[in-house]
């Protein structure tokens, strides 16, 4: 239930929303309990032999006041629904900027499908406290206490009766919310399980298949399936057993007034009409006695959905601008590593690297899958920050660096090439939100995937399906890179970008890069020599240390790691040649 404080922030925009809504719920309860009253009315009149008109007039009130009740619900409606669906809003447009604040340790540790999980169908549960559940314990309590009164005035002694149920009910809630909780949240962890299997089996659905994998995927997913049925029906179980648990209070109570009641008629303490208003205003009683239960339980599913957003809310964004950021006066791309050791949890994956990349230069990074080559520039644009030691940008560590500024100089053309489910022109725009075609098309053509894109059945308006699907690896690794190339930043880091073209390709890539390249900083990662060969200096990356580094002739003369992969691709090539 302390979750629930989380969500005032979100309504007191609304405070004067909830207060008209509010009154209009105890205006309308306030008519509503007229009624009765009027029935009561009519009665005594009719026992007492009064004209019929008499009657007419207490007929067309008794329509009069159920108008009016109604108008005022329609009222209270439309304002509290309404309300909730702009903290609805308010509310999920939140979590996704919180989702775009955080860092990318927290998307290794949280899964997609989950996410998508509380982005939904917690949402939707959290919002029916707002409306739902804040309309019908108002109204409820209205009717009431309403109730109450009227039942007061017409008899005391009955009403006394009706309110020895009161603790019965009451305890019976409080069970009931509890265990609502608790089966609630096993509900919602199970849909986050199965959202996850969902989603995991449509984003991989072309591995499933060509594993032949399935049937084992579908009995997988019906497992998680049934489990979920199961715990849903756990809750449904629980509701079903309240509901006539409260009927039956609430029926022991009518009969006992009924016994009591008509005695009292019997006996000439309570006229027919007071009776007849008695039962009325019972009847009244009877919706906030079931709402209590079906409030309750809106309540904690709320509750249990409002921890969920909240375990997510409370995760501070690790990589944050900082509170006082610097910038150098001239940005010129010098890159120093001091020192700098990092590990994504706890065992070290870059031990004491020591950089220094000055302005301009054109540095490859070479070594052994898993080395440490990708983790190292990532730092750079502070994917990720180092466990000790700094990472200086133009002398500034990029701790300091104002955060959109530092990733603005920098064009990283990933390894793993994601692109979005939108064009080829608009991916590659991606890079600078308003570049114009003109442009696209420059980069693309440094790129090399403007002739791929000529044959395109649309050119630049074809659709990449989801993630890129459509494209061939090489295609996407070029579309990245012109998306890259447009942000026109300072140093541009190919992380193995260009590892699925061939060789031929690559050279006209890396040909005409070498003029967009002059006076920026490059870092390039590779297997291929061919593709290093020409750097300004060669780092050879070993178990996250830095092993040999040097020119390319130096480097072969040590005899190391690179003049060992060196000596293989060149054989190889010879081999190819022969053949
Ligand atoms: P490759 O040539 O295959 O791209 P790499 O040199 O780029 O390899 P990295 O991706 O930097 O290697 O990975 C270095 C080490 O860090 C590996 O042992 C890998 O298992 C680990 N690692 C990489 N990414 C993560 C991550 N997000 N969380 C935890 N460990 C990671
Ligand atoms: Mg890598």
């Amino acid at each position: 239930m302390n979750s629930l404080r989380h969500l005032l922030p979100y309504l007191k925009p609304y405070r004067t929303a909830i207060i008209f809504g509010s009154v209009s719920a105890l205006i309308s309860s306030g008519i509503g309990a007229l009624g009765p009253w009027l029935l009561k009315l009519a009665i005594d009149s009719i026992q007492a032999g009064n004209a019929s008109h008499e009657l007419l007039k207490y007929a067309l009130l008794i329509v009069g006041v159920a108008l009016v009740a109604g108008f005022f619900r329609f009222l209270m409606r439309w304002i509290l629904i309404g309300m909730s669906r702009e903290v609805e809003l308010d509310l999920r447009n939140r979590v996704f900027k919180h989702l775009q604040s955080l860092s990318a340790s927290f998307y290794n540790k949280h899964r997609t499908g989950d996410l998508m999980a509380r982005m939904t169908n917690d949402l939707e549960s959290v919002r029916s406290i707002l409306g739902p559940g804040i309309m019908y314990p108002i109204d409820t309590f209205g009717l009431a206490v309403f109730s109450i009164i009227m039942m007061i005035i017409v008899s005391p002694k009955l009403t006394l009766y009706v309110l020895l149920m009161t603790p019965v009910v009451s305890v019976s809630v409080f069970y009931l919310g509890r265990l609502t909780h608790k089966l609630y949240t096993r509900i919602q962890e199970q849909y986050s399980a199965l959202s996850d299997a969902a989603q995991e089996n449509i984003s991989g659905a072309r591995i499933v298949r060509a594993f032949a994998q399935e049937e084992r995927e579908i009995r997988k997913f019906d497992m998680l399936n049934r489990e979920y049925v199961i715990r849903n029906v756990a809750m449904v179980k629980m509701q079903a057993l309240f509901m006539p648990l409260m009927f039956l209070f609430f029926e022991i109570g009518a009969a006992i007034i009924l016994y009591l009641g008509g005695r009292g008629i019997i006996q000439g303490v309570m006229s027919l009409g007071d009776f007849v208003a008695f039962v009325g205003y019972l009847g009244m009683l009877e919706w906030p006695m079931i709402a209590i239960g079906w409030v309750a339980n809106l309540i904690q599913r709320g509750a249990a959905s409002m921890k969920r957003i909240n375990e997510i809310m409370k995760v501070p964004p690790e990589i944050a601008q900082p509170e006082r950021s610097r910038m150098p006066q001239e940005i010129r791309g010098e890159i120093v590593f001091k020192s700098v050791s990092f590990g994504y949890e706890k065992s070290e994956i870059l031990r004491e690297i020591n950089l220094h990349i000055k302005p301009g230069q054109t540095v490859a990074i070479v070594g052994r899958t898993g080395s440490g080559k990708t983790t190292l520039v990532n730092l750079l644009t502070r994917l990720f920050d180092p466990t000790f030691g700094t990472v200086l940008i133009d002398g500034i560590p990029t701790t300091e660096w104002d955060l959109e500024k530092l990733r603005a100089e920098i064009g990283m053309v990933p390894q793993d090439a994601f692109l979005f489910s939108t064009t080829v022109e608009r991916n590659i725009a991606f890079g600078r939100g308003n570049a114009r075609r003109e442009e696209v098309e420059k980069v693309s053509g440094i790129a090399q995937i403007d002739k791929d894109v000529a044959d395109f059945v649309n050119g630049y308006e074809t659709r990449v399906g989801e993630r890129g699907l459509t494209l061939s690896g090489g295609q996407k690794g070029r579309v990245t890179l012109a998306r890259a190339l447009i942000r026109d930043p300072r140093i541009l880091i190919l992380d193995d970008a260009l590892a699925a073209v061939d060789t031929h390709t690559e050279e006209e890539i890396l040909n005409r890069l070498r003029d967009f390249m002059k006076g920026r900083t490059s870092i390039v990662i590779s297997h291929r020599v061919s593709t290093v060969k020409h750097a300004d200096r060669i780092y050879v990356l070993e178990g996250g240390k830095i092993v040999e580094q040097g020119k390319h002739d130096e480097l072969l003369k040590q005899g190391g790691y690179y003049a060992e992969l060196e000596r293989r691709q060149r054989l190889e090539e010879e081999l190819e040649r022969e053949a």
